[in-house]
Order: C-alpha cells, then structure tokens, then sequence
C-alpha cells in the first residue's frame, strides 16, 4: 500500500525559475491520479520530484506515511514511463521487461512466466521477440508500461504518455492504461495536458496552472467548476 503527501512542495530551479508553489495534495493508496495543465506548468516537476530525481526546495514529501526528502530514487520503488518509452535499443521486447527482474535476481522461469502475462495484458505478446525499432509508437509504449510494471511498482508514474501517439490509438491506450492499473492497484500518478484523457481516466485529479494548483476532485467535481 502507497500514498502520497505533498505538504507545501516548492520548486526553484538553479538559475530562478519557480517551477511549482506549494502544492499541497494528498494521493491514495491504489488511485489513479492525473495532474491536469498545459505545457510548462510543472508537472513534471512533481512527478519527478515524488520520483526522487528532482529535490524539492521547500516542504515535504511523505511516501507511505514517512517522510522522503532525501530518499533516493531505487529506495522508492516507482516505475516510471516518459513521452518515449526508452526502450533498451538492442534488446527486444521480451528482453526489456525482463531486465528489471534480471537486475533483481529474480527466479528465471518465473520471470519469464510474469513477463508472459503482462504482455498478454497488454496485447503484444506476439511481438515479444522483436526489437523495438521493429514496433509501431503505441507498441513501443505498451513495452515501456510492461517493463515499468513488471517489477510490481508501489507507485507508478507516466508523464505523458501518449503524447506522440495519433489519436485513435490515444484513446485505445488510454481505456488499457486505466483497466490495467486498476487491476494490478497500483498507485498511479499520470500527467497530461489533455483535458478528455484526465476526464475519462482519473479518480481523481488535479489542474494545475503556471506552477500553482488550482482544483483537485473527482472529474465531475472539476467539471462543475
Ligand atoms: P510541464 O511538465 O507542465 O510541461 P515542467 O515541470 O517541465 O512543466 O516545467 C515547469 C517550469 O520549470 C517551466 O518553466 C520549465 O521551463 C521549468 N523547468 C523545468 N525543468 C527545468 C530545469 N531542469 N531547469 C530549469 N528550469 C526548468
Ligand atoms: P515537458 O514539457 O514534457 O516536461 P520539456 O521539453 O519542458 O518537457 O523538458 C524536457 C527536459 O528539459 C526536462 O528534463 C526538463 O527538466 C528540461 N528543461 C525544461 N525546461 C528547462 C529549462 N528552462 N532549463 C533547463 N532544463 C529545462
């Protein structure tokens, strides 16, 4: 079980820029939440900085009830999913979700049962031997989300995702995504700019607008306001 606290969150990058100002927000344990707003908010800067890669200039960030300042990233046990998949170049699909269970030394056959059933998920399990350069964008990026849940993440955070995706194939993933999460009941953090795609998948969500929140609900109390 995971939840997040942001507890007055400021971030101000070297150089002056103030990314965010005090976010305050409350994740459950096995929600699905979308930070909603348009480019250069700071979304990202939130997700990265739940994610450890970003240190935060004032407040807290409590993981799990205990506070994560200056937990490192491996501690944190978040998988994360970018615009790109950044899929491992010479290793096929198969071989990207397994490196997380490699790394972990995980049973081998059990591995590859794991890897098996999550690409099942996800529709590409007969392309499980092919490299990625040899896979359409959205087949590129159900890989990057099954090498990221593989290992049984307690938070999973994806910063837009589909961007670069057309957009019948956005809607598609966006309906999987959801399904796939609220399955497994993972606590997911999701960014996007895309105000239909937060609508339909959140439980909950917030709209942020040039680094300040502004509205966190579900989607009907957002669309109320
Ligand atoms: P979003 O994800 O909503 O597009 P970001 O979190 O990427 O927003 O960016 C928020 C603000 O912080 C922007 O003004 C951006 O230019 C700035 N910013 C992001 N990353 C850095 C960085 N590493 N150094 C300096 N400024 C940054
Ligand atoms: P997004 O809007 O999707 O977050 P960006 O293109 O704004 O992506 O940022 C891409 C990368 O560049 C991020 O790693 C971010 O930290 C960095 N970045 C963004 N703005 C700045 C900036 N003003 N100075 C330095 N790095 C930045």
């Amino acid at each position: 079980m995971t939840d997040v606290v942001l507890d007055g969150v400021d971030k101000v990058y070297p150089g002056g820029v103030a990314a965010v100002r005090n976010i305050r927000l409350k994740i459950n344990d096995g929600e699905l939440f979308v930070l909603l707003g348009p480019s250069g908010c700071g979304k990202s800067t939130i997700l990265r900085m739940i994610a450890g890669l970003e240190e935060i200039t004032n407040g807290a960030i409590w993981l799990n009830g205990a506070i994560a300042n200056d937990l490192p990233p491996r501690e944190r046990n978040v998988a994360m999913v970018f615009q790109e998949g950044a899929l491992y170049p010479h290793r096929t699909v198969k071989g990207n979700m397994l490196f997380p269970l490699q790394v972990s030394g995980d049973d081998r056959v059990e591995a590859n049962a794991k890897v098996q059933e999550l690409a099942r998920a996800l529709g590409i399990d007969s392309m499980i031997d092919r490299l990625p350069r040899t896979l359409s964008g959205g087949q590129r990026q159900r890989a990057a989300i099954g090498r990221a849940l593989v290992r049984e993440p307690s938070l999973f955070l994806l910063d837009e995702p589909l961007s670069s995706l057309d957009a019948g194939l956005r809607t598609e993933l966006r309906v999987e995504i959801s399904a796939l999460v609220r399955a497994t009941g993972t606590t997911t953090v999701y960014v996007t700019h895309d105000q239909v795609e937060a609508m339909t998948m959140a439980d909950r969500m917030a709209v942020l607008r040039d680094g300040v929140l502004e509205d966190v609900g579900t989607p009907e109390q957002i669309y109320q306001d």
